[in-house]
C-alpha cells in the first residue's frame, strides 16, 4: 500500500486518476482508517489531502461560506460567522463522535463515506448546500443530496474528489436546526436524523423551507412534501402536524438492531416537527 501526501489538488487528482488498483482519499481518516483496520478495504493507494492549503480554508462568498474539504469539524465549530448563519449545520457537525474525532473529521468525509445516517448531511441538505467536485475532466457543482446514491456509494468518478462545500447566504428571518435520535446520549449512530431550514417573511409567514431526513432510506432524503406543508403558513400546530405526517410518509427505512421500520417512521415525523420548531424560534429571534 502506497501513501501519498500531495500539496496541490491537481497532484491529488493525478495520483487518484493514475492508480490502477484501489485508491482512496484520506481526509480525517475517522471512517477510512476504521474500515482499513477492520479489513473491509485493502487500498493500493491512499492520498492524504489534509496538507493541501487550499482545502483547509473557510472563506466568505456571496453572503455564504465556502468550506474546504479538509476543514475539520472542530475548525468549523470555532468559526463564529458560520455558526451565526447556519447554527443547525454547526450543531449537526458537532454531534459527530467526540471532541477527539471532531479534531480530525471533515464534513466532506462524512458525506463521501455515504452512510445514510451521517449526521452533518441532512443539515447540509436542508441548508441547500452544494459541493464543488474536481477531476481529470474538469469541475462540476452538485447539490449535496445528489452526491451519495446508496450506502457507501457516491457519484464520484475515477480521479474525482470533492474540493469544497458551499453554504449559501440567506435572507433575514431565517433559521435552521438538526436533531437526531440515538439510544444513548452520545457516540452513537443516528437511528433517525432530521434537518430543517426555513425563512419567514415580515408577517411571519413561512416563505421558504427545506426538510431533510437521515437514516430512513438508502441515502439522505430531501422531503419536498414536508417543506410544502409549512410554506405559505404561519407554521402553526396544524401545519407542523402536516409537516410531520409528510416526513413520516417519505421514509423507506430498514429494520435493524437500532430500530424497527415502524419506530423510524414515527420518530422521523416527531424529529422533523421538533427541528422545525427550533428553526422557527431561531428565525423569529432574528426578526
Ligand atoms: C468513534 C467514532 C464516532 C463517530 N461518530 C459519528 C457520529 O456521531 N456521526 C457521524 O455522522 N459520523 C460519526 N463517525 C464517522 C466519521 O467520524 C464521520 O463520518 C466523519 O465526518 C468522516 O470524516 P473524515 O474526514 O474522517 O473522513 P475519512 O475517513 O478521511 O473519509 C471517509 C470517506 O470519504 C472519502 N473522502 C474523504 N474526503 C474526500 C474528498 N475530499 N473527496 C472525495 N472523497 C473523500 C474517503 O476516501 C473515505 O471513503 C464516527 C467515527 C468514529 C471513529
Amino acid at each position: 500500500m502506497r501513501y501519498e501526501a500531495p500539496n496541490s489538488i491537481e497532484s491529488a487528482i493525478g495520483l487518484l486518476a493514475g492508480e490502477r488498483g484501489q485508491a482512496f482519499l484520506l481526509a480525517g481518516g475517522t471512517d477510512l482508517l476504521v474500515r482499513l483496520r477492520s479489513g473491509f478495504i485493502e487500498p493500493d493507494l491512499i492520498v492524504d489531502v489534509k496538507g493541501i492549503d487550499r482545502l483547509n480554508t473557510i472563506t466568505s462568498e456571496n453572503g455564504g461560506f465556502r468550506i474546504g474539504a479538509a476543514v475539520s469539524a472542530a475548525k468549523l465549530g470555532e468559526h463564529k460567522d458560520v455558526r451565526k448563519l447556519w447554527p443547525g449545520v454547526v450543531e449537526a457537525v458537532e454531534l459527530i463522535g467526540s471532541k477527539q474525532v471532531q479534531g480530525r473529521a471533515t464534513m466532506v468525509g462524512n458525506m463521501c463515506n455515504a452512510s445514510p445516517a451521517a449526521d452533518s448531511v441532512p443539515a447540509m441538505v436542508a441548508a441547500g448546500a452544494t459541493v464543488a467536485i474536481a477531476g481529470p475532466k474538469g469541475s462540476r457543482t452538485v447539490p449535496v443530496e445528489e452526491l451519495a446514491t446508496g450506502p457507501g456509494k457516491t457519484i464520484l468518478g475515477k480521479g474525482e474528489l470533492v474540493e469544497s462545500i458551499f453554504l449559501p447566504g440567506r435572507p433575514p428571518n431565517s433559521g435552521d436546526a438538526y436533531l437526531r435520535f440515538i439510544p444513548r446520549s452520545e457516540m452513537d449512530i443516528a437511528v433517525v436524523g432530521a434537518g430543517v431550514s426555513l425563512t419567514l417573511d415580515k408577517s411571519g409567514v413561512c416563505s421558504a423551507a427545506r426538510v431533510s431526513l437521515g437514516a430512513v432510506a438508502e441515502r439522505v432524503l430531501l422531503v419536498a412534501d414536508a417543506a410544502k406543508a409549512i410554506i405559505g403558513t404561519k407554521a402553526d400546530d396544524r401545519a407542523l402536524e402536516q409537516l410531520a405526517a409528510a416526513a413520516s410518509a417519505a421514509c423507506r427505512p430498514i429494520d435493524d438492531k437500532r430500530g424497527t421500520k415502524e419506530f423510524r417512521i414515527k420518530v422521523a415525523g416527531v424529529l422533523a416537527r421538533r427541528a422545525a420548531q427550533t428553526a422557527l424560534e431561531r428565525a423569529r429571534k432574528k426578526s
